[in-house]
């Protein structure tokens, strides 16, 4: 099989600059492209040599190897062209990524291929920027998790700028960025005592897009996006606890050029109780009872997590004995286990007798209480 020219196939001279490479394929990526010519097989091939053919002329060091050694360059076995199968088996689906790399973002493209929203799927996400995920911190009270709740929660968001729609222009217009080309990436020949050393960054005017808005919108300085608050609600279920979280799909930041929002994070907080504590799904609390009360026994009034009820001390009660209610903690989060209440009991000693007390303990001491 002999292949044509690269040269050739993308209509240009031996000694073309990189720009009329870039254009000339861009000028036959229009024409050839599978969107644009759907079923068209002879236009896949058209389509598909053009990008071959491209990108081995747009990296300076594949173009010199080609023009030393033609398509022998790159014809050993397994092929050592980037990230392809090997160069024979550069089909039409590398050659649909290799292109979507280099032209994912570029608006033109997008106009005429109607690609619009669905763009940053087709570029898995290089060009169409994911909004950030936010993160709110949500406090909620014992009594809350215990029933599980639901909230209305205020959240500043960056949103779609309403004046703009989003394309961060007042025309709507976007050019391709002329310090990068469109790639979104800029190399920089930094000589150094060991030689000349490329090094490729994120380009600083368009930073990554590849391309530059080109009225700015004032509403927005051309980011396309512009703080909004706006009101979630969430469910909180029963059960749970400090440093879980709930993920809200899409209510996070916008995505840039039409990419898709972030989530919010909800995360939770558990407010310190004045009465309980929290120990997993039970809850522990402590409670004071008097001398008397611990030797005779007496009914307390107690508060759980969702009313009061009577507890009984039993007579000979001992200071620190902990009284155990039975299912009056916590749902568990996930199953149907619900927790405890645990009751510390400490019995009080007086700190101040007056006369008829002073009396009376001396006569149980007499009797060796
Ligand atoms: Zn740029
Ligand atoms: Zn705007």
């Amino acid at each position: 099989m002999t292949k044509t020219d690269y040269y050739e196939i993308l209509g240009i001279s031996k000694n073309a600059s990189e720009d009329e490479i870039k254009k000339a394929y861009r000028k036959l990526a229009i024409k050839y492209h599978p969107d644009k010519n759907p079923g068209d097989k002879d236009a896949e091939n058209k389509f598909k040599e053009a990008t071959e053919a491209y990108e081995i002329l747009k990296d300076p060091q594949k173009r010199a190897q080609y023009d030393q050694f033609g398509h022998a360059a790159f014809q050993q076995a397994g092929g050592g062209f980037g990230g392809f199968s090997g160069f024979g088996g550069f089909d039409i689906s590398d050659a649909l990524r290799a292109f979507m790399n280099d032209f994912g973002g570029d608006s033109v493209f997008s106009d005429l291929f109607g690609w619009g929203g669905s763009r940053s799927r087709r570029t898995g996400g290089a060009r169409g920027f994911r909004g950030n995920d936010l993160q709110i911190r949500l406090p909620l009270t014992l009594e809350e998790i215990a029933t599980g709740t639901k909230k209305t929660l205020k959240v500043r968001r960056k949103d779609r700028c309403s004046k703009c729609g989003g394309t961060g222009s007042k025309s709507g217009k976007r050019n391709v960025c002329s310090k990068c080309n469109g790639s979104g990436r800029v190399r920089q020949v930094a000589t150094s005592f060991f030689g000349q050393v490329i090094q490729e960054s994120v380009c600083p005017v368009c930073h990554g897009e590849g391309y530059v808005v080109a009225d700015v919108c004032s509403k927005c300085g051309g980011t396309g996006l512009e703080s909004s608050d706006t009101t979630v609600s969430v469910e909180i279920p029963a059960g749970v606890s400090e440093g879980n979280y709930i993920n809200v799909p899409g209510k996070g930041d916008a995505g840039k050029n039409e990419g898709p929002s972030g989530d919010l994070i909800v995360l939770i907080q558990e407010t310190p109780h004045d009465f309980f504590k929290r120990h997993g799904i039970d809850l522990l609390c402590e409670i004071d009872i008097s001398f008397s009360e611990a030797a005779l026994g007496t009914s307390k009034t107690v508060a759980t997590i969702n009313g009061k009820v009577n507890l009984k001390i039993p007579t000979g009660t001992q200071t620190d004995k902990i009284f155990r209610l039975k299912g009056k903690g916590l749902p568990s989060l996930h199953g149907s286990k619900v927790g405890d209440q645990l009751i510390q009991v400490h019995v009080k000693t007086p700190e101040k007798l007056g006369k008829e007390a002073k009396e009376l303990f001396e006569r149980l001491a007499k009797i060796g209480i």
